[in-house]
């Protein structure tokens, strides 16, 4: 009987428990909070990070650590990976920790990215802005998620204000500021590599945030293949430098045609929720695969699939469970404002039938908002 061992316990972790089910698995999710939503699935042990007597414990319960949040102290990561194996590795996890680190391996990659410049303190923020222009984003460099953590800077008027929002983090977190871009559209790759090596992505994804938060993804993305397949290189080359083991997803924007990488996520998607139905190995099993040097799964698609996370609180779930083709996940999480408390999948044969499903959910659930991003993209607003 293998079990595996998680770092955080929120939708990612309960979701990679139910993959691992049929695979015969057993899990302990550690969190350091009592109610989180995978203890509803798998065994919770509550504990800090930093604290080696719970990590040991952990540590002595598991076959192999995974994580489902990057922001696991990597001294803890690291820690763990002296004593059981740990997949994604530290080093690599370490790396997107951090928006510097980040962005430097990307250039150094060779993979375009939109400018960025370090800002230690004030007057850095000062000569950053005028080196980079604005509009521009002040974000912070390690901790960031949801779009927190951030401060668009739409003209030199604004320098003050960004500062007094985020100039406290310089010391502690680190700030950077990047060149904003005005992007066509936000894609996502998902890729998984193997203990052996082994590399797969699953197609292209689009996808659309409000305030900061993913609000819908669509897959495949309509996109030209050259573009795809640049995105696919771009994650191959990242995953071999960091020799990953394991899902992540590289973001990336358009811009002309020309894709600039926005970041590196060490772990399970959002954007690849979809795949648990509309895809023949959902990134869970993969990723759990992965870690655990099994073969990875086929990652074609089942046809079109569009995803709509719910933020704040659950909808009624009817309308998607009436649908032929949808699909409901409810995290079994408190409604909070800004929290991802579940999702929905809706998926189709073809873009036509996939776009009908839409409008028609979209309207039974008043969110024609949430949708028609997504319906302009499948040319059917
Ligand atoms: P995540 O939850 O994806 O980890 P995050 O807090 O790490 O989010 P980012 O992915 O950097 O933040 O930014 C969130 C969103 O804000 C992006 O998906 C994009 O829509 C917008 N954004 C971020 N950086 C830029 C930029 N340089 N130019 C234009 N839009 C941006
Ligand atoms: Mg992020
Ligand atoms: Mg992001």
């Amino acid at each position: 009987m293998t079990t595996v061992g998680i770092l955080g316990g929120g939708q990612l972790a309960r979701m990679l428990a139910l993959s691992g089910a049929p695979l015969g698995l057993r899990f302990l999710v550690m969190d350091t909070v009592a109610d989180a939503c995978a203890g509803q699935c798998a065994p919770l042990l509550v504990g800090d990070y930093r604290d080696e007597a719970a990590l040991a414990e952990f540590a002595s319960k598991v076959d192999v650590a995974t994580f489902d949040f990057e922001n696991v102290p990597a001294e803890s990561a690291e820690w763990l990976a002296r004593r059981i194996p740990v997949f994604p590795n530290p080093r690599a996890l370490a790396s997107a920790q951090d928006r510097m680190v980040e962005k430097s391996l990307f250039r150094e990659l060779g993979i375009p990215v939109p400018d960025f410049m370090d800002v230690p303190d004030r007057a850095a923020l000062d000569a950053a802005v005028v080196a980079i222009g604005t509009p521009c984003i002040l974000k912070t460099r390690r901790l960031g998620y949801d779009g927190k953590g951030q401060f668009r800077i739409r003209s030199t008027a604004d320098v003050d204000a960004a500062w007094d929002a985020l100039g406290a983090q310089a010391a502690k977190v680190g700030l950077i500021l990047e060149a904003f871009v005005p992007f066509e559209r936000e894609l996502s790759v998902v890729a998984v590599r193997g203990r052996d090596g082994g590399f797969r992505t699953w197609p292209l994804t689009e996808n659309w945030h409000v305030d900061g938060v993913l609000s819908a993804s669509l897959a495949p993305a309509a996109c030209d293949p050259e573009l795809a397949a640049q995105a696919q290189a771009h994650a191959r080359a990242l995953a071999e430098r960091l020799d990953y083991v394991g899902v992540f997803a590289l973001e990336l924007f358009c811009r002309d045609g020309v894709l600039l990488a926005n970041e590196l996520a060490p772990r399970v998607h959002n954007s690849g929720h979809w795949t648990i139905e509309g895809a023949e190995t959902s990134q869970f099993q993969n990723h759990l695969r992965a870690v655990l040097g099994l073969p990875l799964g086929e990652t074609r698609m089942l046809g079109h699939a569009c995803m709509l996370n719910w933020i704040g609180a659950m909808p009624d779930a009817g309308p998607v469970l009436r649908a032929a083709g949808g699909h409901w996940h409810d995290y079994g999480k408190q409604p909070r404002e800004g929290r991802k408390v579940g999702h929905a999948t809706l998926r189709a044969n073809d873009a036509a039938e996939l776009a009908r499903m839409l409008r028609e959910t979209g309207a039974a659930l008043g969110r024609m908002e949430q949708v028609a991003p997504v319906l302009a993209a499948l040319g059917s607003l």
